[in-house]
């Protein structure tokens, strides 16, 4: 009788640990399937400002001797910002030139910058979030702070920034 208590007693702590720990699991596995995903081809990804029109900017000059590393998308104070792909918020907060920004990795391990925000969205760091989740609203934090109001989108891999344009669609 003791016996079978002292097993009952243990495969209820393999479950509950199992119950536990389940989710952590199912987050490794996703983060595993994503980080396995192809990276995106010409035209895959939908624009982070849907209807929005933009131009292709990339290596233009900026302040202190930088180029442009990404792609500059225009529009009203407020807009909501649309992540371009699903994957883990990596980072929310603020520095010197992109004021405030989020960082997503996404499908292939590429990292998806959005700045000059006005403000988040409610998201937390760890967070995953399907393509399409509102990030933030369009603003001029950062080094924009001042100029007409807009996005700034960056898509950093291995070896460095990546150009964006040719990978958005307009509409
Ligand atoms: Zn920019």
């Amino acid at each position: 009788m003791r016996r079978l208590l002292r097993l009952l007693l243990v495969l209820a702590l393999f479950a509950g640990a199992a119950y536990l720990l389940w989710p952590s699991v199912q987050r490794a596995q996703r983060y595993a399937a994503l980080m396995a995903s192809p990276a995106p081809t010409t035209r895959s990804l939908p624009n982070p400002l849907p209807g929005q029109r933009f131009v292709d900017t990339w290596g233009g000059a900026r302040s202190e001797g930088r180029k442009h590393e990404g792609v500059d998308i225009f529009a009203a104070r407020g807009t909501p910002v649309h992540a371009t792909t699903r994957g883990v918020v990596l980072n929310v907060g603020e520095n010197r030139l992109g004021g405030r920004t989020v960082m997503v990795l996404g499908p292939g391990g590429q990292r998806h910058y959005y700045a000059h925000l006005d403000r988040y969205a409610d998201l937390q760091e760890g967070q995953w979030i399907e393509a399409g989740r509102v990030v933030g609203y369009v603003g001029d934090s950062g080094n924009a702070k001042g100029t007409p109001t807009h996005l700034h989108y960056g898509i950093y891999q291995l070896g460095g920034a990546v150009n964006p344009y040719p990978l958005l669609r307009q509409d």
